[in-house]
């Protein structure tokens, strides 16, 4: 960090305090986490791993950081440990899946209730559904709690989703849980959001559909109670651990089609932002096809609005937008 332009302001056993030198202010506001290892910055930027960092500060990209922080640890004559190498290994086949950790939690069942999500409902997600994928509501802060699992269903990290305009205008709509002096923050590089719920379905229907957001996951759910093979990367990026669960799961088998339902991000079919949009989602596939089927949803018939997940309008209109998938060679 000094590298990078920032003194420690304050250091406790859980936390390190630094200047928010990842949107050039002078103020201290950007904390490093010990136990996630993640950066979160209270006034912009919030959540960001290492890499993030120095590929904001250095408008670089993600091979650039890495050398330059290689560089940093170099010259101090430190050992190299976990450096992300996934991010250079081309076979998919050799991708290590990192096994997260479990975190210690023993406040969370107690200290938020088993409320329902209003706003959630309205939207079409059950009370019955929220509580299935343990989602709590705290009263006072009034927000989602989201509890994260792995596929074993071992809670890795906790979410929330913010509904206060004025916590989403500071913090954004979704945060990690903060509480007491930790961060329940994770890699969401690393797994897949809904695999502990979805995994057998998956595994019988030799398909899996992957979403952006946890309420994609959910209205799965809601359609499907039985059937639902929704996951969700939480952000709009494929990673290549995120692949090699996806080569697990198919386990070799070339008819297993990974169809990707991301939310909607152009107003005109025949636009310029269309084209993007695809070449987008084409490039999260990467690597994929070789393995196994792939496919995407994309809206030709302006059934979803700006923004939504395909799975935002209803069962009727997600499985017309289902039956239209484009597949890729
Ligand atoms: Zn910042």
């Amino acid at each position: 960090m000094s590298e990078l332009g920032s003194d420690v302001k304050q250091e406790t056993n859980e936390y390190l305090i630094f200047k928010s030198i990842c949107h050039n202010s002078e103020k201290y506001k950007l904390y490093y986490y010990i136990s996630s290892k993640y950066f979160f910055c209270y006034s912009e930027c919030h959540n960001m791993s290492i890499y993030d960092l120095i590929m904001k500060i250095k408008k670089c990209e993600f091979k650039d950081a890495f050398n330059l922080l290689k560089d940093i640890v170099g010259n101090l004559d430190r050992p190299f440990i976990g450096f992300g190498d996934n991010e250079f290994i081309e076979d998919l086949d050799d991708i290590e899946v990192p096994e997260l950790k479990e975190i210690d939690k023993p406040f969370l069942y107690n200290m938020y209730l088993k409320k329902e999500i209003k706003e959630w409902s309205e939207e079409g997600i059950s009370y019955e559904v929220q509580q299935k994928f343990k989602i709590r509501y705290d009263l006072k802060g009034n927000r989602a709690i989201i509890p994260v699992f792995d596929d074993n269903g071992k809670t890795i990290g906790i979410r929330t989703r913010n509904f206060n305009p004025r916590d989403i205008e500071r913090r954004g709509k979704y945060i990690p849980l903060f509480y007491g002096d930790k961060c329940y923050n994770f890699p969401t590089s690393s797994m897949l959001y809904g695999l502990n719920i979805t995994k057998q379905n998956i595994l019988k229907y030799k398909k899996i559909i992957i979403t952006e957001g946890e309420k994609s996951v959910l209205k799965g759910d809601e359609y499907y109670p039985n059937g639902n093979c929704c996951v969700a990367m939480l952000g709009s990026n494929l990673s290549k651990v995120h692949k090699k669960i996806i080569l697990d799961l198919a386990n070799g088998d070339k008819s297993f089609e990974v169809i990707m339902a991301m939310d909607k991000e152009f107003e005109i079919y025949d636009s310029q932002e269309r084209i993007e949009y695809e070449k987008k989602i084409i490039k999260n596939l990467d690597g994929l096809n070789q393995y196994c089927k792939c496919s995407y949803i994309v809206d030709k018939e302006g059934l979803l609005d700006m923004k939504d997940s395909p799975l935002d309008k209803g069962k009727k209109i997600f499985e017309s937008l289902i039956k239209s998938r484009k597949l890729i060679n």
